[in-house]
């Protein structure tokens, strides 16, 4: 079978699952561990090409079959990776049925609106993978940090956040969300990269620098959000994300996997006496053209 996964055996990265309800110590999760790729990265070509194919084609079914929704949620801080996921994992894929919504700062209708408004007209048609660029966790993660809604706002936000991704699971979306997990140091060393290479200046952002010193504030946040919001429904994975190449392994597994288990059907094929019946009327337009 094309689709089968040989891999999968040898990759658990179900293992990066976070329970539901359970306790969260960001500093228990090594970012730069690679535990389920001994063999390195060289090793890890071959597979992260076969995911990318098995992508590919599942994409092309669940396009096709026209009933699944995929919904892929991307978090994580500055320079872990976001972008790298989406240009990486998604290569090839077929860019119709697949589409990428960025959540900046809001805008002065969006912040007049709740803060799920902007979030729910961004969620997956039938057929289609959304991934989410930053997503509505931004509302209980940069929203906090800074303090832009009183704390007895966002701390209602949690169950909020769950109820809607349990509406959107009930209506036949699968989410799959991913914190991309890097540490400071190797934060710092993406940042100097962006400074040294003129052609990557442009992805520096001086206001990363203030977001880098709260970086801890951050954590706290982030350990609350995968504590509280990591449900059986909408699952979070904490991905070490400092090798991108394990990250991409990491998700790309995991999202071929999921896609599996969704157990997509192509559409029936045409009868023989369809096909026929199709041949029939093709070829009297030749004869009549
Ligand atoms: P990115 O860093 O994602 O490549 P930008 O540099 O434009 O893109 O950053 C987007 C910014 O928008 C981030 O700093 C993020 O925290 C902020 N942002 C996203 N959603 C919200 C929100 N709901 N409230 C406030 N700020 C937000």
């Amino acid at each position: 079978m094309g689709l089968a996964l040989p891999t999968e055996r040898h990759y658990p990265m179900h293992t990066y699952r976070i329970d539901p309800g359970k306790k969260v110590n960001l500093d228990d999760f090594d970012p730069a561990e690679t535990r389920y790729a001994p063999g390195g990265k060289e090793n890890a070509e071959q597979s992260l090409l076969q995911l990318n194919r098995q992508l590919e084609a599942l994409q092309e079914s669940l396009y096709a079959e026209h009933k699944h929704r995929v919904l892929v949620v991307l978090q994580g801080m500055d320079t872990s990776g976001k972008d790298g996921v989406i240009r990486r994992v998604f290569e090839g894929v077929n860019p119709q049925g697949v589409r990428v919504a960025s959540f900046k700062v809001p805008t002065p209708v969006e912040l007049d609106h709740d803060y799920l408004w902007r979030v729910h007209q961004q969620t997956p048609a039938r057929g289609e993978i959304v991934i989410f660029n930053r997503s509505h966790y931004e509302d209980v993660l940069v929203v906090r940090v800074h303090s832009l809604v009183p704390e007895a706002v966002w701390k209602k936000r949690y169950e909020q956040i769950n109820a809607f991704e349990r509406l959107l699971t009930d209506e036949g979306t699968t989410i799959l969300k991913f914190f991309l997990h890097i540490d400071p140091q190797e934060q710092k060393e993406r940042l100097l990269e962006r400074l040294e290479k003129p052609e990557k200046n442009w992805k520096f952002n001086a206001g990363d620098l203030k977001e880098r010193a709260l970086w801890k504030e951050y954590m706290k946040a982030y350990e609350d959000v995968l504590e509280k919001t990591s449900t059986p429904w909408a699952p979070w994975y904490v991905v070490p994300a400092n090798k991108k190449w394990y990250r991409d392994l990491v998700i790309s597994t995991l999202l071929v996997e999921t896609l599996q288990n969704l157990e997509i059907r192509l559409p029936a094929p045409f009868s023989a006496q369809e096909i026929a019946e199709f041949r029939r009327q093709l070829s009297q337009e030749d004869r009549s053209g």
